[in-house]
């Protein structure tokens, strides 16, 4: 049995839609369709031709049966050989020539969907690259990424086979009807008088498929989640460490059966249903034979063989289409479904964008204030409240402060990571809000506990901030953030690989590279949130080497660990759940005998005994 039960799936299965599925099932309206053919109409030439291949194509296509008619009427009962040759070689012709435009119309096809599918995805890349911060913590990074792989992928297939089937499927189908009326209105109408007997199951079939496709959509996410979770380097090293690996395995196996009987029970469904209609289809034929025979015989009528079996070959290649339109019809919810769930990322808002009249200083001296501000994460449960604090061109501020009380939150409100709820945070007195973007994060740099490092050498990570930056430069700022010798050391030099995510080098060597990665960048206002504990003293005194210089030489804001560096810096702010409780230097806080003093006992002194003894 299964036990886990991904979101959105349970009790719906067979044929009925959950009360969340009915909800999700797409509306399809005409703002959606013509936000569809917004993407279409730029192509709008090469669809024309693609639709006038499809229109000759199915004329040849049912023009071998009419042929065949002739073939029959002249050639055989009517024993003229030269009409017999003559026809034949049309017909031949006709075949040849409804191979090329087939090749034709595949190569536009593809040719357009990849072109629209190229723009989508273009437009939905940058679209997510805009999104904020907040967008990246709370999706999942499955989710996301099956929106640009797989879901415009599927774009693809349906634009260059669901919609050409529905455009081809009609046309043959009304060339279809008007050949057949124009040989014999009574057997036309015999022939299509049958045709509503095939709706009435497909409509029950699209249903069960479409609650059948969500579900196996939803597992297919949650095992994309999987993956990401525990095949990431992170995720496998917790993995590792908690001896999770035949859970993750079994979990990952529970999914993958989920799925694969969704799977097998989306491609059954309706299967017993095609038999019914295989039947009636076949009715057709006979009906036709039975009411042309009985026309020519007791009616003297004009019918002839030929235009018989002419007939009863356009029924056959009218049913088709109609067939292939009906179960259309779970591709074509599938595709609508797809597009809106696309549309929805494409419509989630923009939360942190510039102002339209953003301003762009023409110096930054790099003085930040905050003027009473508040945030939260989620509306219910205040984090900052009420932070105030000046930090003046060329000074530097300590936050202190038990784990979790907000100094990463203070931080991250500098370079606009998140906007404030009330009040405002400023950079050389300018709201940061108005200011642009482009320019704001210019200015600030920031050195993250969790260091990124992308998978290339170290060359290439130091020029992700200045990818013009000379050799000098690289060398200069890495000794100053006392990675040069390190880097110098290695037989590739600048040129050796960090690993994936930086795993090669070790924590300590990681922050000095993105230490000096952020002097390369330059910034007016330095941020650094100290590590924690992952380092050892040696590790330790090279990095606070490397970032002492910095503190007096910059406006910078430090998360500090340390008592060095809490001692380096201008101003201490002490933060408890979200406030500022305390504030001022070393030897006034540590007399005042509050939380500092705490802290002092309990984190820096004994940071400092360990760093002596090391
Ligand atoms: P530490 O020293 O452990 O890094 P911190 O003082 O930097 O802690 P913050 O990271 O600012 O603390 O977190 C403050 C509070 O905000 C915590 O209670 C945390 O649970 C919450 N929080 C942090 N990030 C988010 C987020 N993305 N969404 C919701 N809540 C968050």
């Amino acid at each position: 049995m299964v036990s886990n039960q991904p979101r959105g799936m349970g009790r719906g299965g067979r044929g009925f839609l959950t009360d969340e599925e009915k909800a999700n099932r797409p509306k399809i309206t005409r703002a959606l369709l013509r936000r569809i053919g917004s993407y279409l109409r730029p192509y709008w030439k090469q669809m024309t031709l693609v639709l006038l291949s499809i229109l000759l194509s199915s004329i040849f296509g049912l023009l071998p049966s009419i042929l065949t008619g002739r073939i029959i009427d002249e050639g055989l009962i009517g024993q003229n050989l030269d009409a017999l040759i003559w026809l034949i070689v049309v017909l031949l012709g006709v075949i040849l020539g409804s191979s090329l435009i087939g090749v034709l119309e595949s190569y536009l096809n593809t040719w357009i969907a990849q072109h629209i599918t190229f723009d989508m995805r273009n437009s939905l890349y940058r679209h997510l690259q805009s999104m904020s911060y907040r967008f990246f913590t709370t999706n999942k990074q499955g989710d996301i990424i099956t929106r640009m792989t797989s879901d415009i992928s599927s774009v693809q297939q349906i634009i260059a086979n669901t919609l050409t089937r529905i455009l081809s499927n009609s046309i043959t189908l009304i060339v279809a009807i008007v050949a057949m009326y124009q040989k014999n209105w009574i057997l036309a109408t015999i022939g299509i008088i049958i045709l509503p007997l095939f709706t009435l199951p497909t409509k029950k079939v699209g249903k069960t498929r479409w609650t059948l496709t969500r579900e196996a959509q939803d597992c297919r996410d949650e095992i994309n989640g999987i993956l990401n979770e525990t095949l990431s380097v992170s995720g496998q090293m917790l993995v590792k460490l908690f001896c999770k690996e035949d859970q993750e395995y079994r979990r990952y196996e529970s999914f993958n059966q989920r799925l694969i009987r969704l799977n097998i029970r989306e491609s059954m469904a309706g299967r017993w249903f095609r038999v019914v209609l295989q039947t009636f289809s076949s009715i057709g034929p006979m009906l036709i034979y039975l009411v042309g025979g009985i026309l020519m015989i007791r009616y003297d009528s004009d019918l002839t063989v030929g235009d018989v079996t002419v007939l009863v070959a356009l029924l056959g290649k009218m049913y088709q289409p109609v067939n292939s339109l009906l179960n259309i019809q779970v591709d074509w919810i599938r595709s609508m479904a797809l597009f809106t769930r696309l549309f929805d990322y494409f419509d989630m808002p923009v939360e942190i964008k510039n102002a339209p009249d953003a301003i762009i200083p023409k110096k930054a001296a790099g003085r930040i204030e905050f003027d009473h501000v508040h945030f939260s994460y989620e509306l219910s449960r205040p984090i900052l409240k009420d932070v105030s604090f000046t930090l003046d061109s060329g000074k530097s501020i300590a936050i202190v402060g038990p784990s979790g009380s907000g100094k990463s939150t203070i931080i991250n409100l500098i370079p606009r990571l998140y906007d404030v709820i009330e009040g405002s945070v400023r950079f050389d007195g300018i709201d940061v809000r108005q200011l642009d973007l482009g320019f704001l994060r210019d200015q600030v740099g920031v050195v993250t506990q969790d260091t990124y490092l992308f998978n290339g050498s170290i060359r290439d990570n130091l020029l992700y901030a200045k990818p013009n930056a000379t050799q000098n430069e690289l060398v200069d700022a890495c000794r100053k953030a006392n990675i040069h010798d390190f880097i110098a050391s290695q037989p590739e030099g600048y040129d050796s690989l960090v690993g994936n995510r930086g795993l090669k080098l070790s924590g300590g060597e990681k922050q000095r590279i993105s230490i000096a990665r952020v002097l390369l960048k330059d910034p007016a206002v330095l941020i650094f949130d100290e590590a924690t504990s992952s380092l050892d003293s040696i590790s330790e005194n090279m990095i606070q080497e490397a970032i002492d210089p910095l503190i007096t030489s910059r406006t910078s804001i430090l998360i500090a660990h340390r008592l060095s560096t809490v001692l380096a810096a201008d101003e201490i702010l002490v933060v408890k759940e979200g406030q500022i409780v305390e504030r001022g230097v070393h030897d006034d806080l540590l007399a005042s005998g509050g939380l500092y003093t705490e802290l002092y006992e309990t984190q820096f002194r004994r940071a400092l005994d360990s760093t002596n003894e090391g």
